[in-house]
């Protein structure tokens, strides 16, 4: 893990520059630092950063102006910040624990499951964003300081609001005074809510974040995000230790089981119902169903069926049998069809006939095109795919064309 000096970003050199650049510097690399400690003692020995990353996790600080508030996870670059200028305020996401701590949860769920990273399927990517922003509390509640902070303010009640269940309040008040329906009233998204599980294609494409879920990932995430911090709390209380290190063993026990929940589900369209099961089984294995009415309570207060649709054991992680399902490139504006991968079993050449998992990433692919995340650059010849969705927003997807073969290609870019 190392982090970039800001002040290269400026001409400069080392990070031994004054004022704002330094505390870039030492403010994300004190986040991060304690966020590797952390996930280093959950994952399994020997798990290293997605191959792409060269060993060595890096942040990145893009100090241009208007990038908006936000970070990403780029398997090559790293961790990459922006930030912006708002109502006379230079907001920025290398100044918050909250996302920091949240791009480090995707790279840490991609080192663990890089089958994730192109599954192509929407609850996928909103269990990663889930993942990151729980990687955000867990993480926080690692300070001493802070655990005190929340006891104090939930008294005790830790599945209630609190400064860890708050992820992004400063980049909160940021959006709120840009775009006030794409986040909640106090932060960008709070883990304590009443969002309940459905099957994401019923759901509207965007709504106001802090009334209702949609089918946007940072959305959507917040069902299983929202479940995990009552399960958290349910750890807490059974263990019956009513302090900050009681929170602390707590943190530890629910990291541990959503980590071998995520590392073992299989890839299916209902995932979080999936990696729910699994973390049924991982308690049934590591502590012999200690905390399974924990886990029923919170899965079932948030209506996240706990069933599986797949047989129990393990899914271990690597390459999937993918074969290439084309897409018309005439609906988005593009002169030629592009491919997009998914696994071979879902998908009958045969009979011509398309499964749920196929449709199901025409409509991943489609989401993404109205909401304007994907960079098509030069293959969009009539210019109708630049004018879908909202002006700047990050391009997390991309239509490139394949070396190898000259045709186009639909992959992910990052997570953001
Ligand atoms: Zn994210």
């Amino acid at each position: 893990m190392d982090v970039d000096p800001p002040a290269d970003l400026e001409g400069k050199t080392g990070p031994d520059s004054k004022g704002k650049s330094r505390f870039l510097y030492e403010n994300a690399a004190d986040i991060m630092c304690r966020a590797s400690r952390y996930w280093a003692s959950i994952v399994p020995s020997g798990t290293s950063w997605h191959l792409d990353t060269n060993k060595v996790l890096k942040v990145h600080f893009d100090l241009q102006e208007g990038q908006g508030v936000n970070a990403h996870y780029d398997r090559k670059k790293g961790l990459v910040c922006y930030g912006q200028t708002v109502c006379g305020i230079r907001v920025y996401a290398g100044e918050s624990p909250s996302l920091i701590s949240h791009e480090l949860g995707h790279a840490v769920l991609d080192a663990v499951r890089p089958d994730l990273f192109d599954a192509h399927m929407r609850e996928i990517d909103a269990f990663h964003e889930a993942f990151g922003d729980i990687s955000a509390l867990l993480t926080g509640l690692q300070i001493d300081s802070l655990r005190n902070a929340v006891l104090a303010e939930t008294d005790g009640q830790i599945h209630q609001s609190s400064q860890v269940s708050r992820f992004g309040e400063q980049a909160g008040w940021a959006y709120r005074q840009m775009l006030p329906y794409c986040v909640e009233m106090d932060c960008m998204r709070n883990l304590a809510n009443c969002f309940t599980y459905q099957p994401i294609s019923t759901l509207p494409l965007e709504t106001p974040m802090a009334a209702s879920i949609s089918r946007n990932p940072h959305s959507f995430c917040r069902v299983f995000s929202g479940a995990f911090l009552r399960f958290l709390a349910g750890v807490y209380n059974e263990n019956k230790r009513m302090d900050s290190e009681g929170l602390k063993k707590a943190s530890e026990v629910a990291g541990e089981i959503l980590m071998a929940g995520a590392r073992t589900a299989n890839i299916t369209q209902a995932f979080f119902p999936e990696v729910a099961a699994h973390m049924i089984d991982a308690d049934k294995a590591i502590y012999g169903g200690k905390y399974e009415e924990s886990l029923k309570d919170a899965f079932e207060r948030h209506e996240i069926p706990y069933t599986r649709e797949t047989k129990p054991g393990p899914a271990p992680p690597g390459k999937r049998n993918l074969i290439a399902m084309w897409i018309l490139g005439a609906k988005y504006g593009l002169a030629e069809d592009f491919a997009v991968l998914i696994p071979a079993e879902s998908h009958s050449r045969r009979k011509m006939k398309r499964s749920a998992a196929a449709k199901e990433a025409e409509s991943f692919v489609e989401d993404l095109f109205l909401r304007g995340k994907v960079e098509v650059g030069e293959m969009d010849q009539r210019g109708k795919a630049r004018g879908m969705g909202p002006q700047g927003a990050h391009k997390t997807h991309q239509i490139i064309r394949d070396q190898k073969t000259g045709l186009l290609r639909f992959t992910r870019r990052y997570f953001d």
